[in-house]
């Protein structure tokens, strides 16, 4: 993608001057010389132009590790050659691990395990013996970065797996432990002050609304707290979104964009009781005309359509997605679309999940929706994404 962009323009350019320049050459020599100059300033320009770029690209890459605290690491420090390294810092901070830094040096107390490292020494001392590792020790900015495959070896208790270019520690408790992502391709933009966002512990956000679980006529309480989705990112009328989702959202579409899913949009996100109760009398009158009586139509509606106080759009949690590709539909068309490959893939790291997948129908109690994704904070939704839980499975195992 990257470098055809740059090299169209140039192609072009050059076939125009070297035309320019058959045209001319007979006739005139100072005036090829003069074109050859110009192919080459033009080139240079163009050089200097995407050497821009590229910078620009770097400077916004950013990779985090998410444990107790969040940090920003640049991809020098994240990978070392093709060594993922970790930062044993927070990962003590995270395990309860008690550490020391002396200067250049920090010390490890790991379980009667005393392991110490040096920046820019490939080797550890661990309980007075000397260990080779695959990569330096990088210890600066209040990082201590090692191999990941050493930290492995030391810290007892730990699940690794990596899932294309991000990498995963699993601790023996529950939560996870995001070591690195490489953003090299995917994320050009910067979303780090929607950091606190996304990983927003908010009790709020983990409300959960089913067909067991019904919601007031009056829910949420604080209408304040819904705020409305900036125009780029929705169709053409206003529509709200629970605060903390909505700066997660913001960041989910602005690194959708920038993957070129620009045409995808919110299309439903809060809707209020009684506007549910409207739609839900509309559907059930819909199946009705086809001649099946209330009941009968009432029951289909409800594989598809939540009773008001049932819907989880009265959380203001969730977002229904189409495209205009599609036509702005929200029907199983979105299963085809390029946004959906790409929210598969990357809504979990803002927090966001596919609320019903197709083989958790049982469960949720609603047909499976390609469109409808809810927020519930990058933590659980690791989790979701990591061991294929729906909501209801996730609140029964991990809450
Ligand atoms: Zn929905």
């Amino acid at each position: 993608m990257k470098n055809e962009k740059n090299i169209t323009p140039y192609n072009k350019i050059r076939r125009n001057l070297y035309a320019t320049v058959e045209k001319n050459e007979k006739t005139d020599r100072y005036r090829f010389i003069a074109c050859a100059l110009c192919i080459l300033l033009l080139a240079s320009v163009l050089f200097f132009i995407a050497t821009l770029m590229e910078t620009s690209k770097t400077n916004n890459k950013y990779v985090y590790c998410y444990g107790n605290t969040e940090q920003k690491l640049s991809e020098e420090l994240a990978i070392s050659g093709d060594i993922q390294l970790v930062d044993m810092n927070s990962l003590a901070d995270y395990c309860k691990i008690e550490k020391s830094t002396f200067f250049s040096k920090t010390v490890f107390k790991i379980n009667g395990t005393e392991a110490s490292f040096e920046n820019g020494s490939k080797e550890a001392t661990v309980n007075g013996l000397t260990v080779k590792m695959p990569a330096e020790a990088i210890i600066k900015s209040g990082f201590c970065l090692i191999p990941l495959e050493t930290a492995k070896e030391l810290v007892h208790g730990i699940n690794v797996s990596t899932e294309g270019k991000q990498t995963n520690i699993q601790t023996n408790g529950d939560k996870l432990y995001l070591v690195a992502r490489n953003p090299e391709i995917e994320y050009i933009t910067d979303i780090s002050s929607f950091l606190d966002y996304i990983n927003s512990n908010d009790e709020y956000i983990f409300t959960l609304a089913n067909k067991q679980n019904a919601l007031g006529e009056n829910f949420p309480e604080d209408k304040d707290s819904l705020i409305e989705i900036p125009e780029q990112y929705r169709k053409s009328s206003v529509i709200y979104l629970y605060s903390v989702a909505e700066k997660a959202l913001e960041a989910m579409m602005e690194d959708m964009f920038a993957a070129g899913l620009t045409d995808a949009y919110v299309t439903s996100a809060y809707r209020s009781y009684a506007y549910q109760e409207m739609l839900f009398d509309m559907y059930i009158e819909q199946e009705m005309q086809g001649g099946l009586s209330y009941e009968e139509a009432r029951e289909i509606v409800l594989t598809y359509s939540s009773e008001p106080g049932k819907s989880e759009h009265q959380t203001g949690l969730c977002v229904d997605f189409t495209t205009k590709s599609i036509g702005g539909v929200v029907d199983d068309d979105f299963e085809g679309t390029a946004a959906f490959d790409w929210l598969v893939e990357n809504s979990w790291k803002y927090g966001f999940v596919l609320r019903y997948p197709a083989d958790k129908v049982d469960i949720t109690g609603y047909s499976y929706e390609s469109w409808h994704y809810r927020f519930v904070g990058l933590e659980v939704a690791s989790i979701m994404h990591q061991t294929g839980l729906c909501y209801e499975e996730y609140i029964q195992n991990f809450k």
